[in-house]
């Protein structure tokens, strides 16, 4: 009875700390859902309590998508009922501060933290004891001049950015990496428990970007990012979707946000619920990836690699009006006539290649255009035919106009796992056939049997508007070399 009284008491003494603000020279907006969690907008800047409300706004509709309507709320790893052996915010309550990179900030709480604004928006923790971790995100106070900075960097093809839209897309973003920090600690990204931090981008901001859609913002989901060069520096951004479908050939643990692209593919093929338990999943075996995604998809990796190269060919991500913000994937451009590959460029130069074919250079995606001897616009950065360790090189093939039909062969040069090829044909007819996957094992040639295909739809090569190969490749580590034959 005694103990009883003693622990309400406890509480309401609690309570009662936690409502104070946490420091005289910060002012703050506060929210609390019904889960017990808390989110506290700082600010310091008298004028600021209308973007502070709004923040707050913001982040209690963030909070709310992620954990309420997407399942993000297992007891044991939400932010809410966290296993208090493994990650917990000890006083519950989501800090978001605002501030700027050029000026002082002085929240005494952040300490050293307060430079972190040169990086905001971003997420962070303070860890306060063996598995205390003050969750907390730094947001730029002047954000409409922040967003309008970045949309001059990187103008949209969707056009100018709404900032408040903008600004919910920034607090989901965030706040998906508070939420999955307590399933996995974002696989150890901060590397405090020293994973190599850059090749887990994957998952965390791929995943963080795909998020932003949730909100309504698009801009920086389907970006095809920038580079540009300053005087003293290089500007580089991965962007999001569209620089995927201009550089598919990069390994896929080397992906960053460009990956939003995949969790889109995974929440339209498998739901979100397959993500939340790959997130759970994580946790106990964050180098065990591959196995985790076959586990929560039910497939095999390989198959999930050929059915995430067939969305990303045929640009099948159920985006129904949004279809057109997602350019086609680039692809190399070859022409077959007279028994020989031809290779063409961006500007109507063509080179021929003879009966083998050993590039995988592109000389055209949307508005880029190379010559021959430039470098290729899209893909990879190298000339020669090769895929990265789990991803997918594009070819295309048209037939010359009295061109017979070719017996297509590869020949894998690798020294890993198989490569798959998938064989689609568009027909001018408007109907695309799409062949069973071959696997070519390292050191062997196969042949594609297009021609024995064809003939069981009684195709004429004349009835062809273009055939494409998906190569994957299916290793995980090592880039293989390939060539295509006819
Ligand atoms: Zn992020």
């Amino acid at each position: 009875m005694n103990a009883r009284v003693q622990n309400t008491c406890w509480a309401l003494v609690l309570l009662g700390v936690i409502t104070l603000p946490a420091e005289a020279s910060s002012q703050t907006r506060e929210y609390r859902f019904g889960d017990g969690t808390g989110l506290c907008v700082h600010f310091n800047d008298p004028s600021g309590a209308e973007f502070a409300e709004q923040v707050l706004d913001a982040a209690v509709s963030a909070y709310q998508t992620l954990t309420q309507f997407e399942g993000f709320h297992t007891p044991g790893y939400s932010f809410a009922s966290p296993d208090k052996n493994y990650a917990y915010d000890p006083d519950q309550i989501i800090d978001i501060y605002l501030g700027t990179s050029d000026e002082e900030n002085a929240y005494e709480e952040l300490g050293a933290k307060n430079k972190l604004f040169r990086d905001a928006p971003c997420f962070d923790t303070r860890k306060t004891g063996s598995a205390r971790y003050e969750a907390f995100i730094l947001l730029p106070s002047n954000y409409e001049a922040f967003i309008r900075n970045w949309e001059q960097m990187n103008p949209s093809p969707l056009g100018k950015r709404n900032i408040n839209v903008d600004l919910r897309g920034t607090l989901i973003h965030e706040m998906t990496h508070v939420i999955v920090f307590y399933y996995n600690k974002n696989l150890d990204k901060a590397g405090e428990e020293s994973a190599p931090s850059a090749h887990l981008d994957w998952y965390v901001e791929g995943l963080a970007r795909y998020f932003e859609t949730f909100a309504g913002a698009r801009h920086d989901f389907y970006s095809q990012g920038f580079k540009q060069t300053l005087p003293d520096r290089i500007r580089f951004s991965r962007g999001g979707s569209n620089y995927f479908m201009r550089y598919p050939d990069q390994a896929f643990t080397g992906l960053r946000y460009e990956n939003a692209l995949f969790w889109r593919f995974m929440d339209v093929r498998f739901g979100m619920s397959a993500i939340e338990s790959l997130s759970r999943r994580l946790r106990s075996s964050p180098g065990e990836f591959k196995e985790a995604l076959e586990e929560v998809t039910g497939m095999d990796f390989k198959t999930l690699l050929e059915r995430y190269a067939t969305s990303v060919l045929l640009g099948d991500f159920e985006l129904k009006e949004e279809s057109g913000y997602l350019h086609p994937v680039a692809s190399t451009k070859l022409l077959f006539d007279e028994g020989e590959f031809i290779l063409l460029d961006g500007r109507g130069g063509r080179e021929n290649l003879g009966r083998i074919c050993r590039t995988d250079w592109i000389g055209s995606w949307e508005d880029e255009q190379a010559s021959f001897g430039e470098a290729s616009v899209a893909g990879d950065a190298t000339e020669a035919a090769d895929v990265s360790a789990w991803a997918t090189d594009y070819v295309q093939l048209r037939l010359g106009p009295d061109s017979a039909l070719p017996d297509i062969k590869l020949k894998n040069l690798g020294e890993g796992q198989p490569i798959s090829v998938q064989l689609f044909v568009f027909t001018r007819g408007g109907s695309l056939l799409q062949a069973e996957p071959i696997t070519v094992v390292r050191g062997a040639t196969r042949s594609l049997d297009l021609p024995k295909r064809l003939a069981l739809y009684s195709l004429d090569p004349s009835d062809l508007e273009k055939i494409v190969l998906a190569l994957t490749n299916t290793d995980p580590q090592k880039t293989s070399p390939y060539e295509i034959l006819a």
